[in-house]
Parts: structure tokens; sequence; C-alpha cells
């Protein structure tokens, strides 16, 4: 069986933790519905320095990514003859949970560093730029769950506005169960004190799934739904990802026509 959460850190949610994460009409403790996103607020281009950037608002996650590249690879034998190396550091602020976490990666955000690059790798067209390196930095200033998935979707506008030739976005998010209900979009208390969270990304033009990850136990009947909230979750922040890659565009046309 897939362990769950470091214990203590669930146990200390589990102390916490309201009786009830979801009443009796199906209501979510922010209010939401069983199939609801979070509020999600994306802008792209917010960092002058970065060839490529975004920031993601999803329920009280604030997330940046930063992308630069293709550029030349630094030390040089990393690179590779026939594709740019893809590069993935995700980090957490200090501030970002409410315990101060160590500025030093931790086990888990090398885990998700790779997780993440692997889920990134699948939409970009590496074998155009050989000998290069294309390096993504993602950074968590206030975590609510679920981070691991908004900073692909993040990442993934950040190489889109760094100009880097891709099959399609990726969009992410999780599905879980909670106090025995299929839920979309779980935030931290449902994370850690709910049943299960089952993370996913998706490249949905191509219909293709790069991330799909489990922690906690379903049956095979309420995977399979899981997995389904998950995907239509993925489908709807694709649409935001559009629009706001579009309303960059529309924000330079502007200012180009004054
Ligand atoms: N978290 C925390 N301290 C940590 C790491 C994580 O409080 O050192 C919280 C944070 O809110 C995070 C949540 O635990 O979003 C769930 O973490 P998980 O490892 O499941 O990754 P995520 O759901 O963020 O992708």
């Amino acid at each position: 069986m897939p362990k769950r959460k470091t214990e203590k850190k669930r146990l200390n949610v589990l102390q916490k933790k309201p009786e009830k994460l979801i009443d009796k009409d199906d209501m979510r403790l922010d209010g939401r519905k069983l199939n609801e996103l979070r509020p999600v607020k994306i802008e792209v281009g917010v960092l002058g320095n970065a060839d490529g950037s975004a920031y993601i608002e999803q329920g009280k996650n604030k997330i940046l990514a930063a992308v630069y590249g293709p550029k030349e690879v630094h030390p040089r034998h990393l690179a590779q003859p026939d594709r740019a190396v893809l590069r993935c550091r995700y980090h957490m602020a200090p501030f970002s949970v409410d315990e101060r976490k160590s500025p030093a990666p931790s086990r888990r955000e090398v885990e998700l560093s790779k997780v993440i690059r692997e889920a990134l790798e699948p939409s970009i067209f590496v074998e155009y730029y050989p000998r290069t390196s294309i390096d993504i930095f993602i950074e968590v200033l206030q975590a609510d769950g679920g981070t691991r998935c908004a900073g692909i979707t993040t990442a993934s506008l950040a190489l889109a506005d760094a100009g880097i030739p891709m099959r399609d976005l990726v969009a992410a998010c999780a599905a879980g169960k909670v106090d025995g209900h299929l839920v979309l979009d779980l935030m931290d208390v449902e994370d850690k004190a709910g049943e299960a969270d089952v993370p996913l990304a998706l490249m949905p033009n191509l219909n293709a799934v790069t991330l799909l990850q489990m922690d906690g136990s379903l049956t095979i009947e309420e995977f399979e739904k899981a997995v389904n909230l998950a995907l239509d979750g993925c489908k709807q922040l694709y649409a935001l990802q559009k629009e706001a890659l579009k309303s960059k565009y529309v924000a330079v046309k502007e200012a180009v026509d004054e």
C-alpha cells in the first residue's frame, strides 16, 4: 500500500482537523462543491529578467515560475548532442507554510523537481535545440495543497512565454477522496486529512497524460472516477491558461497601438 504523508505532518493536521470536511449538503470547508476548482488567477510575463515567466493563485496557493533558455549548458559536459537538456527546480519559500521550512532543498522538493520535469518534457520540442539547456524555476510563495500541479500549470505557461516551441500546454490538477467523497482540487487540510490524492497532468489537445501519482488508497472504481475528475479539472485549467496567454499579447498590442 502507498505510504501516506510523513506521519508527523499528518498528525499535526489531524489534531487540528475539523470533525467534518464535507457537510451534509456536500459542501466543502471553503464553500466549494465536490467537483469545483479553487478560484484561479493566472498572469503571464510577470518577470522582466527571465526569458519567460508566469504566476498563479489557485485558492491560497501563490506560485511563480521562471524559464531561462534555450541557452548554452553549464557545466558543458551535461550538454546532449541531439537535444536540449531540461532542468527543473521546485522550491518552497521558508515562509510558504505555517511552520518555517528550511530553505535547503528537502527530499520532497528534489522528488517534485524530477516529476515536474518529467511532466513538462513531453510537451517541448527538445530536439530543436541540441547542446542547450532550458532551466525552469518554480517558487512556491504560499502553499495550500496541490502545489506540484499548480507548479506544472504555471511552468508550462512560462515555457510558452519564453517562446519555446511546444506540442501543447500542460495543465495539472489533483482529485482525491475526502470523508468518503471524491473531490476535485484538494486544499491542504483535505490533502492531509483525506483518504487519497491523485495528482494528474495532461496535454489536453493531444489527450496525453504526463503525470499520474497516487497517495492513499482507493478502489479501482474510485480511482477511475478520480482520474476522470482530475482530467476535467485539467481541461478547465487549460481554458484559463490559454486566456492568460492571450491577455498578455492583447496588452502588448494595446501598448504598441497607443
Ligand atoms: N506542506 C507543508 N510543509 C512542507 C511541505 C508541504 O506544510 O514542508 C503542505 C503544503 O501546503 C503542500 C501540502 O503540504 O501544498 C501537500 O504537500 P504534498 O507533498 O502532497 O504536495 P502538493 O500537494 O503540494 O503537490
